[in-house]
């Protein structure tokens, strides 16, 4: 049996990253992958600004008085262009220009204006730069903002904009196709016999790689039939880049997924040391990257996220492969047979500044249940025998793209 850091590796080393890109609008470059690095052609700041509203300042007029005269104002957008001098202030908001010779800002609550005088009691001494953001203390021009093979976020596109840029060149969308195989599978929405199940691994896989930022081409049920299968991989690998189907890869006799791609492609059945999801196939047809995911419905989901969805990422360009693994104590002791990696589902709370993880329920490779209440993956190494309480154990949050 491979293990599941090895199957990775494997598969890492056959893909070779698309190099086809499209120039975007951000607004629509959510999820897409950068093919380039982008650096930034601004400050930001691009110019010293005030972080409240207030009065802008030389500090060395505090120096005898505390009492200031106010000879204008800089709003956002509305810069006063004088020059301040000695014993002077200017009303300022924020996010407008410092005035030239000014260097601090005193918040409005600190200040009290003479209804007589009119002039502005300042009630503390701040220090230099108080209240002023600095041109450039974010980023400066040349900062390398994000690496290439970035794959954006809603925040990323805000920060594309808040450095002008409208426009950037991202790598070609993957597209990939999906189908579910077997006799015993009936589409949602319609009656079924009592001896038959519904297909909801197509809708978990569709509704995953879609998420991961992927164009998905549902090719609906196939049956267990040699040749609807076969014509149905001839005509996914016509336009995807990838195929994930699910169900016929184990050893049973219905099992044609096997027969037929061993026949038109080039594929590897592999036991991958895990559980869920032992068997596995991985390959090429017509061109296209062939995932075979096990039938049972957590099989289906954990292994295309475990395995093929890293494999997906590095063959769309994507840099940062690698999902983040938490600590949390067992609260509770969990059944394993050393041997396989587990991927129990578990349900993580924080107690007492702690984190507690507790089993999700049953934990049949069947039961999606287990997925529809846990929070996490509960990561049990390789080797490791039973889990007592109270020991450490490694969690994966349930995240995009499975939650
Ligand atoms: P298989 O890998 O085809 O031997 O299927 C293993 C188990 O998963 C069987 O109990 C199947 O009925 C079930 N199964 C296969 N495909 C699906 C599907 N698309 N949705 C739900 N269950 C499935
Ligand atoms: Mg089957």
């Amino acid at each position: 049996m491979l293990a599941v850091s090895e199957a990775i590796q494997q598969m890492l080393n056959a893909m070779e990253p698309i190099t086809e890109t499209e120039t975007l609008h951000i607004a629509d470059a959510v999820d897409r992958i950068l093919d380039d690095s982008v650096t930034s052609t601004l400050d930001v700041p691009s110019y010293d600004n005030s972080a409240m509203d207030g009065y802008a300042l030389r500090l060395e007029d505090l120096q005898d008085t505390d009492a200031l005269t106010p000879v204008g104002q800089s709003l956002a957008g509305h810069p006063f262009t004088g020059e301040l001098k000695g014993g002077e202030c200017i009303r300022i908001m924020t996010g407008a220009k410092i005035p030239a010779s000014a260097n601090c800002v005193i918040a409005q609550e600190s200040t009290e204006v003479n209804d007589q005088t009119g002039k502005v009691h300042m009630l503390m001494s701040p220090s230099k730069n108080a209240n002023i953001r600095k041109q450039g203390e974010e980023l400066k021009v040349g900062n390398v903002v994000f690496a290439r093979g970035h794959k954006l976020t809603p925040v990323d596109i805000g920060m594309l904009a808040s450095l002008g840029i409208a426009n950037i060149s991202v790598k070609r969308q993957l597209t990939i196709a999906v189908f579910s195989t077997g006799d015993e599978l009936v589409q949602p929405g319609h009656s079924k016999r009592s001896d038959q199940i519904y297909d909801s691994n197509r809708f978990v896989i569709h509704a995953m790689l879609a998420r991961a930022g992927y164009n998905v081409v549902n090719l609906g049920l196939i049956p267990d039939n040699k040749q609807e299968i076969a014509d149905a991989f001839m005509q996914a690998a016509q336009h995807a880049d990838a195929i994930v189907c699910s169900g016929g890869v184990s050893v049973g006799d219905a099992d044609y997924t096997k027969q037929v791609i061993e026949e038109l492609g080039s594929v590897g059945f592999w036991k991958v040391a895990m559980k869920p999801g032992k068997p596995f196939a991985f390959g090429q047809v017509n061109g296209a990257w062939f995932f075979g995911l096990p039938g049972n419905p957590v099989s289906a989901t954990i292994t295309l996220q475990q395995l093929a969805i890293p494999a997906l990422q590095r063959l769309a360009g994507e840099r940062d492969v690698h999902s983040l693994i938490l600590n949390a104590i067992a609260g509770e002791s969990f059944k394993k047979r050393a041997g396989r990696a587990d991927f129990q589902r578990g349900i993580v709370r924080n107690e007492n500044g702690e984190n507690r993880v507790y089993s999700a329920g049953p934990q049949g490779s069947g039961m999606l249940s287990s997925l529809v209440y846990g929070n996490c993956l509960i990561h049990l190494e390789q080797d490791r025998g039973n889990v007592a309480k109270g020991e450490f154990v490694s969690i994966q949050l349930l995240s995009a793209p499975i939650k």
